[in-house]
């Protein structure tokens, strides 16, 4: 099986996917079931995130271990470490090197409200890196970038600063927060470049198919709606099989734009819905052959 940044360079233009593990064990099957069907369209990569988007951690590596070796896609594991004691993420580190998972996204992870980390936390992203790299050099590693800049960091300079630390502690490439306006996107990666930051970065790519969706990925991701998206919002919101068409078709224009930009990978937020990644995967046909 495939590192990801290896497996990307097979591929004139690539598409990959997020999927997020469920909450309870009972609902494993059917999270299980709609990963299988998004792997089965034969992403360059999926990923599987630890505790975000409604999921919790414990299946991570169940489901990512699933789809590399039942599925033959590449797989990778999000790891963050705010909230895990430094016992725990060696713990995870251990059992990932025993499944055989070879590539990790290496995150913080949000601080949830009330919670104080302490000394036996890591504090940054970096920190995880450090320990990754120490725990086995060979994972492949990627980290976490965000074009309209982290909520947290006082300025963009700072926030990119930082990012070159993480990235030179060794990262192999970069995914980022979602972002509705690529030119925003283009202006980030402008400064990344300029800052020395040379690894790949995979735009991160959300299809709002409903707007419920909207306020509650905004609000955590901390990024603008274009009033170009803003209108189809308020002129096909109201009507469910609309907006899921607009939102994919929105999605796909951005995808297509940023191939049409020298952008070969894309990683689609899909959030679990197999029809979202089929819809992008069938419009996208004859350019990603
Ligand atoms: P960091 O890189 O540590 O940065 C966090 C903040 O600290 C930034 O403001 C940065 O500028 C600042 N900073 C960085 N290093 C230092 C330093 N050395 N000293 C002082 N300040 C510093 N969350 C989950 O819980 N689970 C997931 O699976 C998940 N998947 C994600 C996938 C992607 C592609 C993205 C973009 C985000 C994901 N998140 C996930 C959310 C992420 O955990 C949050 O955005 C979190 O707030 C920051 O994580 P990070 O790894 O970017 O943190």
């Amino acid at each position: 099986m495939m590192k990801i940044n290896e497996a990307v360079g097979t591929y004139p233009y690539s598409v990959s996917f997020e999927v997020f593990p469920p909450k309870k064990k009972e609902n494993m099957d059917s999270v299980v079931s709609a990963a299988k069907r998004i792997a089965a369209l034969k992403p360059a990569f999926m990923s599987v995130t630890y505790g975000a988007g409604g999921g919790t951690s414990d299946y991570t590596i169940e489901i990512t271990k699933d789809l590399q070796n039942e599925m033959g896609v590449p797989a990778m594991a999000h790891l963050s470490c705010i909230t895990s004691d430094r016992e725990t993420i060696d713990r995870q580190l251990t059992r990932m090197k025993a499944e055989g998972i070879q590539n990790i996204l290496a995150l913080r992870g949000d601080i949830p409200e009330g919670f104080s980390p302490s000394a036996i936390n890591y504090h940054h992203a970096i920190e995880l890196v450090r320990k990754i790299k120490e725990f086995d050099p060979d994972f492949c590693i990627a980290g976490a970038c965000y074009p309209e800049t982290h909520p947290e960091a006082d300025s963009m300079q700072e926030d990119i600063r930082f990012l070159k630390e993480k990235v030179d502690a060794g990262m192999d490439f970069l995914i980022t927060q979602m972002f509705f306006d690529n030119p925003v996107f283009y202006s980030y990666m402008y400064q990344l470049r300029e800052a020395g930051i040379m690894v790949p970065v995979h735009p991160g790519i959300m299809p709002i198919v409903n707007k419920a969706q909207v306020k509650r990925t905004l609000n955590l991701a901390g990024c603008q709606l274009p009033t170009r998206f803003r209108r189809i919002l308020d002129t096909f919101g109201s009507s469910r099989e609309a907006m899921r068409q607009a939102g994919i078709a929105y999605a796909t224009d951005q995808i297509i734009d940023l191939f049409a930009n020298g952008f070969k990978t894309v990683h689609v937020y899909s959030m679990n819905d197999p029809g979202v990644a089929e819809a992008i995967m069938n419009n996208l046909s004859k350019i990603i052959m």
